[in-house]
């Protein structure tokens, strides 16, 4: 069922930042998805072009992380990044209207996705846009009342570029299955925020991370360079390789 193209519905669209949207898509015959897993869009021009590009899907996995969203088992939402000079993000983003279609195939991904069977501790790590899946994954958590540890680290360029901030602050706050949720903050920094802004570094992630005595599974997401460099430092620091999962975006440059 994966690999065949569908066509799925748009059915919701919102903001989350200025430049980041979310897409509620209901796609016929999908029965749910795993927490962490994407799908692929693809988009043909009326001249035959085609562009596929992958989308992480933020909802939560699991019906019990579905119904709090009013999301139906056929449904999904992911988030889009505009990318200003990209090819398929700012039409996603800017152009695609509650109503129309697009071609989709998925869900897809076995290895980075978070079941909610495992009660070992997980450590969410993400860079930018790479919190969708991560997201996915704290709300299939906090839906299954999970025991497992959960502690998050967002990097993010200010708190204006940050998604999905009061669902994020609601899961800290839960009484049950927490999540523990802390910020890197890379331009620009809240007011009153002790630590100034700046990119992330080997000495902050640790800070901000379970210890390797704690054996947490790492799930890792964001631009290519942000996903090496923090799987890079969490070897150096003693993490086990075999549990660091890694999503990388692409792009070039620096952490977010
Ligand atoms: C498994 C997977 C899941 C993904 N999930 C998401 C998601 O949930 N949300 C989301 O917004 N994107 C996600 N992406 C990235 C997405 O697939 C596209 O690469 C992105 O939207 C850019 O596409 P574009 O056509 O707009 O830009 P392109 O025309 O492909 O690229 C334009 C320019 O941007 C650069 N670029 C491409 N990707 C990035 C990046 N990640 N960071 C910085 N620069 C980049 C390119 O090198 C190029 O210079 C995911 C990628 C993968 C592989």
């Amino acid at each position: 069922m994966s690999s065949v193209w569908r066509v799925a519905d748009v059915v919701g669209t919102r903001m989350e930042t200025p430049t980041a949207r979310t897409l509620r898509l209901r796609i016929p015959g999908l029965h749910g998805h795993l927490a962490g897993q994407h799908v692929d869009i693809r988009l043909t021009a009326p001249d035959g072009y085609q562009a596929v590009r992958s989308y992480s899907i933020a909802s939560g996995g699991g019906r019990g992380a579905l119904e709090p969203h009013g999301l139906a088992e056929d449904e999904l939402e992911l988030t889009v990044e505009e990318l200003a000079d990209g090819e398929v993000s700012p039409y996603l983003v800017r152009g695609l209207q509650i109503g129309d279609q697009l071609e989709l195939r998925g869900p897809v991904g076995g290895w980075f996705v978070w079941h909610d069977g495992d009660a070992g501790p997980v450590q969410l790590i993400a860079g930018g846009s790479g919190i969708v899946p991560l997201m996915s994954m704290a709300r299939a958590h906090a839906a299954s009342g999970s025991s497992a540890p959960f502690r998050m680290l967002y990097s993010l360029r200010s708190p204006f570029s940050g998604y999905y901030t009061d669902e994020l602050h609601t899961l800290a706050a839960e009484a049950e299955a927490p999540l523990q949720l802390d910020y890197v903050y890379t331009r620009q920094a809240p007011p009153g925020t002790s630590t100034p802004a700046g990119r992330l570094t080997a000495e902050g992630l640790m800070r901000r991370v379970l210890p390797a005595s704690d054996a947490p599974t790492f799930f890792v997401c964001g631009s290519t360079p942000f996903v090496e460099a923090v799987a890079g430092w969490l070897v150096d620091a003693g993490h086990d390789a075999a549990r660091i999962r890694t999503e990388r975006y692409g792009g070039i440059g620096g952490t977010p």
